[in-house]
């Protein structure tokens, strides 16, 4: 059985304070709604992580992921931060893949499989990000081009490595415009990436991938959406920056 996941991308937000108010709020809520069956991961900017860590400490359904990581091992890289120092504080998930990493830090196929690599050979479990511009979706060959995007970055994995991975499906013009995909569109890039994974890895291996949805997600939507068969939860931007809105759209399963 796939996991269901709703994973939160704060981005380049929250003071030290902030980040802890809202992660203090999300795990009472979390306790106190008993809410089950469902992993949450927290993803904070990197000074968040050490007390971020502390907060979800021993409760169990939430976890944490880091932004991003380095695709160099170790060394002279100012301002970087590695895959073995991410996970040497506790560090479960890795994004890697954003769109925006991708277009404002030049990040192509080769250099994220590069990470993704690095991020497992430390043992840091990779949420992978793909998705279309809406000139490739009005064009009509989103399929295709998402589907080249995993090819590239993921395929030359072992089937092994391959099973620590998370997928996230993000359509760029969904991204913090508001405008999200339909449920219908999402299940059927969802089911599409699925095919993809099975014809590459096998059916048991693409049946246990969880691939979520991430684009202007919020409470309102996404029980639509999680109720899709190939949608097994979200990665949420926006939403994720408010305790409520974040743990409603957990219990939207
Ligand atoms: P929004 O939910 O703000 O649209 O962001 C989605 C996203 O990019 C999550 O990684």
């Amino acid at each position: 059985m796939r996991k269901k996941i709703v994973a939160g991308n704060w981005k380049m937000n929250m003071t030290f304070d902030e980040g802890q108010k809202l992660t203090s709020e999300i795990v009472n809520m979390y306790k106190d709604e008993n809410v089950k069956d469902v992993v949450a991961i927290l993803n904070p900017p990197f000074p968040h992580i050490f007390p971020v860590k502390k907060l979800i400490g021993g409760v169990e359904g939430i976890s944490l992921g880091a932004q991003n990581c380095s695709d160099k091992e170790a060394g002279a890289f100012t301002g970087e931060v590695s895959a073995k120092i991410i996970a040497s504080f506790g560090v479960e998930y890795v994004i890697l893949g954003h769109s925006e990493r991708r277009e404002y830090f030049q990040e192509d196929n080769e250099i994220l499989a590069t990470k993704v690599k690095e991020a497992l050979a430390n043992g840091l479990k990779p949420i992978f990000c793909c998705g279309e511009s809406l000139d490739i979706r009005t064009a009509g060959t989103h399929e295709p081009n998402v589907k080249f995007q995993l090819t590239q970055s993921l395929f030359d994995l072992s089937p092994e490595d391959f099973s620590k991975i998370t997928i996230a499906y993000e359509p760029i013009w969904a991204i913090g415009t508001g405008k999200t995909a339909t449920a219908d569109q999402a299940q059927e890039m969802h089911a599409a990436l699925r095919r993809h994974i099975a014809s590459h890895y096998g059916k048991e291996i693409a049946d246990n991938t969880s691939i979520l949805y991430g684009g202007s997600c919020n409470p309102k939507n996404a029980q639509e959406i999680f109720s899709k068969p190939d949608v097994d939860g979200g990665l949420i931007g926006g939403a994720s920056l408010k305790s409520r809105d974040f743990v409603d759209i957990i219990k939207s399963f």
